[in-house]
């Protein structure tokens, strides 16, 4: 359930509420009431936070003037507003959140006139003035509730409601609850909220209103940030000003959109395995990113910071990679754009993975190599970083994962995000509803998995398996199950989870896929295996092959072998017979052929 804290005037207020991370922040703009925001602008806070302009049967000028003003994106409406006003708000980009207010009785037909015109009703408690008095109605009324538009719960919920709120989500009632609204009962003065209390309120009703998106300082829970030399700041600092605008941009958005149909070719389909369903005895569907240009999700996210990158007035781009496959999808995008494209890669992959430096030379990229350390991918990156500090001005850096210093995981992040956009539609064509009973996927830094995850995160009813590479086994010294064996620490820029001993020295981790073979994962799957909103398996090489070997015989796919992790959990994990279990099927196995062909003596 999510959280909406109403009812916000004071600027100090508003940014200490707002290091909280509730869904939606109220601004009344009613001058009867005792919380009106009568001031000149509503500070900056994390985008990830709606908005909310509140009102009273006012103008319908007033309320769009209001809106590009403060740049709202929910307008709550307080009055009598008439159908036909609410549909004039429609198309504008904004949710629309209709209250009534509920006594004893309340007669819910009335809703019908609403139904395809408003995102969301609003129950509050009939009293004298609308809004903030303080009284709660009786929520068994909402027994009746005859709709399946979702609505926000008010009225004087306050800290005493915990036990109430509690038992109230797993009744039927709560079926459609969407968010709880909570405005007096949390107040010092009227528009004045009491952080402490809000933050106990929270955290009682954590499991179900937990925030798994970055907030405004670039954090996941505990984990994320931006630990980065000196030097680099001005480059990322201009990316973080400017990614969530240019992101914003309908130009910007049209033309990915674009590029990712008609280049990409998305949307991938989402294929029913059905002989795969059947040897589970489960719904298994697969999200068929194998199926991109190029071969893999990766491909997704390159064309979106190529975008970024053109608007920030870059020509050159630098990468790192470490199996090739980042580099390959960034000579890609580089040579459909015409731009300059230096890939760094250990002395080491540079000669275990041939072919990939063979495309990236065919698509026009130099591969430079890095002579240091262990000449593998922690030493390209380090090569990449240094480029990066020596030319600020006119070179972008595209990172392949989830992973480094913020923006970047939360960039990543939304340019994959369009995988879970589409699951949505796709399983709603297929099974009736936008919600499996599970996403699953593999995790190397963790990219996939969050364009998986993204739209879920905060659907409790959506279970979050993520898979990592054990190796030779988790207790073999030769893995990558971050998750089990990493601790806190620093890698590229980040806070995460990280494999390292007990100096902190960053432990080199091993697994067959060259895609898994990564010392940590991003700090949102930190963040979301600390707490315990994702479940984390690890599978072994042995299981992945046999996995992928599976998929190849049962549906005629052979998967890359990341994926066949993810596919190998089947032999570990029981599902129901009636669960949806949508897999992402991150990439194809053409790379990964002669190592399937070596490890099964085909
Ligand atoms: C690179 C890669 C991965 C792992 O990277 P994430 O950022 O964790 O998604 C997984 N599958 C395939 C096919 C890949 O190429």
């Amino acid at each position: 359930m999510k959280l909406k804290v109403c009812g916000m005037k004071y600027q100090d207020n508003i940014q200490e509420v707002a290091t909280l991370q509730p869904d939606y922040l109220g601004f009344i703009f009613y001058e009867q009431s005792a919380r009106h925001f009568d001031a000149h602008r509503i500070p900056e806070i994390s985008n990830t936070i709606k908005k909310t302009g509140v009102f009273v049967d006012a103008d319908l000028d007033f309320v769009i003037k209001k809106i590009s003003k403060h740049n709202l994106k929910a307008v709550q409406l307080h009055g009598n507003e008439a159908p036909e006003y609410c549909k004039q708000l429609r198309g504008k980009n904004i949710e629309i959140i209709k209250v009534f207010s509920i006594k004893n009785e309340f007669d819910f037909s009335v809703l019908k006139l609403y139904d395809d015109i408003v995102d969301y009703f609003l129950f509050d408690t009939k009293g004298k003035l609308p809004g903030g008095n303080g009284y709660v109605f009786d929520w068994t009324i909402l027994n009746n509730y005859p709709s399946t538009i979702p609505f926000f719960l008010s009225g004087g919920i306050g800290l005493s409601q915990i036990d109430d709120i509690n038992k109230f989500q797993k009744s039927e009632a709560s079926k459609y609850c969407y968010a709880l609204d909570v405005n007096s009962k949390f107040e010092i003065e009227p528009g004045l909220k009491n952080i402490e209390d809000l933050k106990k309120f929270k955290n009682n009703l954590t499991s179900k209103i937990m925030n798994y998106n970055v907030n405004e300082k670039g954090y996941y829970g505990e984990f994320g940030g931006a630990f980065i030399p000196e030097m680099l700041y001005p480059n990322v600092e201009e990316l973080r000003q400017n990614y969530l605008k240019i992101m914003a941009e309908p130009d910007f958005k049209k033309e990915f959109n674009q590029l990712l149909k008609d280049y990409v070719g998305r949307p991938s389909p989402l294929y029913f395995a059905k002989r795969l369903s059947e040897k589970y005895n489960t719904k298994i569907y697969l999200k068929r990113e194998d199926l991109n240009h190029t071969g893999a999700h990766k491909i997704n996210n390159t064309i979106g910071q190529i975008l970024m990158a053109q608007r920030l007035g870059k020509t050159r781009i630098i990468a790192e990679t470490g199996a090739g496959q980042h580099g390959v999808a960034t000579a890609t995008v580089c040579a459909l754009m015409g731009l300059e494209c230096i890939v760094y890669m250990g002395e080491i992959d540079i000669a275990r993975q041939a072919p990939n430096v063979a495309r990236m030379k065919m698509l026009g990229a130099r591969v430079v190599p890095a002579l240091s350390g262990s000449r593998t991918l922690k030493d390209a990156t380090n090569e990449a970083i240094r480029d990066w500090i020596n030319n600020p001005v006119d070179t972008h850096y595209i990172i392949g994962s989830a992973i480094g210093p913020h923006p970047y995981p939360d960039m990543v992040t939304r340019f994959q995000a369009i995988v879970s956009e589409e699951i949505k539609w796709q399983l709603k064509e297929h099974e009736g509803r936008e919600n499996p009973d599970y996403v699953v996927a593999c995790i190397g830094g963790g990219s996939n998995a969050a364009g998986t995850y993204y739209h879920y995160l905060h659907e409790p009813d959506v279970g979050i398996i993520a898979v990592e590479a054990a190796g030779l086994g988790i207790e073999s010294g030769e893995s990558a199950a971050t998750s089990v064996l990493g601790k806190e620490g620093i890698i590229h820029g980040c806070k995460t989870l990280l494999m390292q001993t007990n100096d902190g020295q960053i432990t080199e981790p091993y697994s067959i896929s060259a895609g898994l073979d990564y010392p940590g994962v991003g700090p949102m799957h930190a963040h979301l295996a600390k707490t315990g909103r994702a479940e984390f398996m690890s599978i072994t090489d042995n299981d992945a092959m046999d996995a992928g070997l599976e998929l190849s015989k049962l549906e005629g796919i052979i998967p890359a072998i990341e994926t066949s992790h993810a596919l190998a959990i089947f032999k570990y994990k029981t599902f129901r017979p009636e669960d949806v279990v949508v897999l992402n099927l991150s990439g194809r196995g053409d790379k990964d052929l002669q190592n399937y062909i070596d490890y099964f003596k085909i």
